[in-house]
């Protein structure tokens, strides 16, 4: 594989090159706002991204309002079959990509829903919900969240982790507290991911991660996700060449084959400010939550410009575009 062929090209050129995959990406978790906003999802396509992992649901939200809200964006997805396809399996991303369509999932960042249900696991997978996240910043029956005092994995969470490996769901440790962590890792049997989170080493900040936890993920045979949200980056704005930056310290700790990107973007700033100031509890003052600068989807590809630069090969390149995020689905997904 060439550099070039890393390139976003016309629609129908798709399939030439690399897979390009955002792991998170957030649209409102207001029913209206969200049908509103549905259409930034055509911008994704069109900036060449082929698999997008869209948020539908986190911490404290009732569960019957996450199911509200993917049923709003499956129905719209369906609806747009031209361009979307609602993927349930590593075919589905496959063909998507032969099509010249966009491959969407859903993910949801907090396992709260399995405290009003186990079963519930089950029904969300069938719906296109690849990855879940154990607790969004505070503690919840699972286990402990990474802006609260982490008391570990609870032993309703250890049933959850189970569960999650049994359907072939991706379990998520980003947000979630570093002993939580841990725990889960120790007592899953699959591949996990921190599916956004960056580098603690190269930004100290609470919702970025230590060495350890890169490393034990690697162990599992799992992925980082790095971001290019400003706060989590660094001091200064979010720009390509700083997420390299942070490509390459990971690379460097546990290797090439660990290593993705999700955007965390919200095409919405002011709903999503909106949303964080009406939730003192979850995003405490003195983290930079009041000035999110993040970098769009768009923009991988100057990233992968900014790889290429700092000597990554184009077959490297592609496994940080989307090559990693493939393997844990083809290991993960049922
Ligand atoms: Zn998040």
């Amino acid at each position: 594989m060439t550099t070039s062929q890393l390139r976003p090209r016309a629609v129908g050129e798709r399939r030439h090159r690399a897979l390009v995959w955002d792991n998170h990406f957030c649209l409102p978790m207001k029913l209206d706002d969200n049908l509103l906003e549905l259409e930034h999802l055509h911008r994704v396509h069109e900036a060449g991204i082929d698999v997008v992992s869209i948020n539908a649901g986190f911490g404290p939200m009732e569960w019957t309002e996450q199911i509200r809200l993917i049923a709003q964006m499956r129905r719209y997805l369906l609806r747009n079959a031209e361009t979307f396809l609602v993927a349930l399996s590593v075919e589905d991303l496959k063909a998507a990509k032969r099509h010249g369509k966009l491959a969407v999932v859903f993910d949801i960042e907090s396992a709260q829903i399995a405290e009003s249900q186990l079963d519930l696991i089950q029904l969300i997978y069938d719906l296109g919900v690849r990855w879940m996240l154990i607790a969004y910043n505070r503690n919840n029956d699972i286990g402990g969240g990474c802006h609260d005092r982490d008391t570990g994995l609870t032993d309703l969470g250890r049933r959850v982790v189970e569960e999650m490996n049994r359907v072939g769901m991706v379990v998520c440790c980003s947000h979630t507290g570093y002993r939580t962590a841990l725990e889960v890792m120790e007592h899953g049997s699959q591949p996990i991911v921190f599916s956004h989170s960056n580098p603690r080493s190269l930004h100290d900040h609470p919702r970025n991660i230590p060495d350890l936890l890169i490393r034990e993920c690697a162990k599992t045979g799992g992925v980082i996700g790095l971001t290019g949200v400003n706060i989590f980056l660094g001091e200064g704005p979010a720009t390509p060449q700083r997420l390299a930056e942070h490509v390459d310290y990971v690379a460097d700790l546990v290797g090439i084959d660990h290593v993705g990107l999700s955007s965390d973007y919200a095409p919405s700033n002011s709903a999503l400010n909106a949303e964080l100031n009406s939730m003192q509890s979850y995003f405490p003052d003195g983290h930079g939550y009041d000035r999110l600068d993040i970098l769009p989807p768009s923009r991988f590809f100057e990233v992968a410009d900014a790889l290429a630069d700092r000597g990554y090969s184009a077959d490297d390149i592609s496994k940080v575009l989307g090559g990693n995020f493939l393997r844990v689905a083809e290991t993960v997904w049922r």
